[in-house]
């Protein structure tokens, strides 16, 4: 499942991405035609209230990025794949690789690096995740989605 989130939804599109969720973003100026079309299998997130009643487009109404996700809790509800957590770098959406420690070392803090024994990395940014990286959005998220379900 491949979401393309719309000027405007940047933080949206890092929650999927925490999710493991193959998440494009459209920036200011980018033309979303540029991206994978609406599909079974792609999923357009758009603020634009034009877009309304589109085939695969879903028009997001809230502000808040917490309440925008819950939005299309369904949706995720049904593709989420808990293996997939953590698995993507958060600013380039792409998959991480497993990267041994000792390479490690020099690129992270030294309390960080003798606390954990598995490392990822992103082979566009290289930027270094390990468990607990994402961890704070991950909470924030979890904590909003169960205001948001809490009946
Ligand atoms: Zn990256």
């Amino acid at each position: 499942m491949i979401f393309v989130c719309d000027v405007m939804l940047g933080k949206l599109a890092r929650y999927l991405r925490t999710l493991g969720f193959d998440a494009r973003y459209v920036r200011q100026g980018e033309d979303p035609a540029s991206f994978p079309p609406p599909s079974g299998q792609c999923l357009f997130l758009t603020r634009r209230q034009d877009r309304t009643g589109r085939p695969h487009t879903v028009v997001i109404r809230d502000n808040d990025p917490a309440k925008q996700i819950l939005e299309i809790k369904e949706i995720i509800d049904r593709h989420v794949d808990p293996k997939a957590f953590m698995s993507r770098c958060l600013e380039c959406n792409i998959p991480l690789i497993d990267t041994p420690k000792e390479e490690i070392e020099p690129f992270v803090p030294e309390y960080i690096y003798h606390h954990h024994d598995r490392f990822k990395t992103c082979p566009s940014c290289k930027k270094v995740y390990w468990e607990g990286s994402h961890a704070e959005e991950m909470r924030e998220w979890l904590e909003k989605l169960a205001d948001g379900t809490a009946r």
